[in-house]
């Protein structure tokens, strides 16, 4: 199937969501935050606090691989954005971030996985720069990688989601 056939987007919380991984919006220490850390912990559980711990950290632009306990999908992938300050610098940190999760998705066999809009939050990140990274980082994956069935953006607001589907829109998308 076409790359940008393989996106779904949904506007809503990302903790209901039945794929095979969800991914975590976390920071470098992995041990809990707000936003959208916060509704996965809550969600998932005491345990997958737990896990975090034997972790030691990822660091910014970094992936890593937990189980999804009392959520419905099975793993997460917990990545730490850049705090948005140089344009430049947080680009390259935050397609590390959606390359490096792609990547450990597939190593572990994932067909469907969801993300976040990673940075968008706390960390400052302008969403009409991120998504382009999102969207272009994962097409350009999907072009090369054919394990993967779905990716789905889940963005909490209203605004975020229009953003990301005037974005794919201009892409062709959804055929
Ligand atoms: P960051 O620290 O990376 O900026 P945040 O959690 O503060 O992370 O925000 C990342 C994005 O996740 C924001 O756009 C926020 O609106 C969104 N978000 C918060 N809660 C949820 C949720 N339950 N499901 C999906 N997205 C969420």
């Amino acid at each position: 199937m076409q790359p940008v056939a393989r996106i779904e987007l949904l506007q809503g919380d990302i903790t209901k969501l039945p794929v095979d991984a969800i991914v975590n919006a976390a920071n470098t220490s992995l041990l809990g935050g707000g936003g959208v850390d916060g509704a996965i912990h809550r969600a998932a559980g005491p345990e997958l606090l737990a896990e975090c711990r034997t972790l030691g950290g990822c660091p910014t632009g970094g992936a890593r691989l937990t189980k999804g306990y009392r959520l419905p999908a099975r793993y997460v992938i917990h990545t730490a954005g850049p705090v948005y300050r140089d344009p430049q610098k947080s680009a390259v940190l935050l397609k590390s971030c959606y390359r490096n999760c792609l990547d450990l998705a597939v190593k572990h066999g994932i067909r469907t996985i969801a993300f976040p809009a990673i940075s968008c939050g706390v960390y400052g990140y302008p969403v009409e720069d991120a998504c382009r990274i999102a969207v272009d980082t994962t097409l350009d994956f999907l072009a090369r990688n054919e394990h993967l069935k779905k990716v789905v953006f889940v963005l909490f607001s209203r605004r975020n989601h229009d953003v990301y589907r005037s974005y794919l829109q201009a892409l062709g998308w959804p055929h």
